[in-house]
């Protein structure tokens, strides 16, 4: 299992970190701009379910999760 971010499309509006934020972080980039850090890019399974809500609650659809 894994998360991957269209970065273009993420406007750092932190859905996913208030869902998940053990997973993800919103940060700045390096023009100032935020964007989301994912801090556990191959989740363990046990967290399936709360990473799936996570990506799901993404209002531009920037996160996949695959496998
Ligand atoms: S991935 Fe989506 S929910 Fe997460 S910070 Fe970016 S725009 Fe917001």
């Amino acid at each position: 299992m894994r998360i991957s971010v269209d970065r273009p499309r993420c406007e750092g509006l932190g859905m996913c970190e208030s869902m998940a934020p053990d997973h993800f972080e919103v940060v700045e980039d390096d023009a100032g701009n935020e964007t989301v850090d994912i801090l556990v890019p191959e989740p363990d399974p046990a967290d399936r379910d709360l990473v799936h809500a996570a990506v799901q609650s993404c209002p531009v659809l920037a996160l996949t999760l695959t496998g």
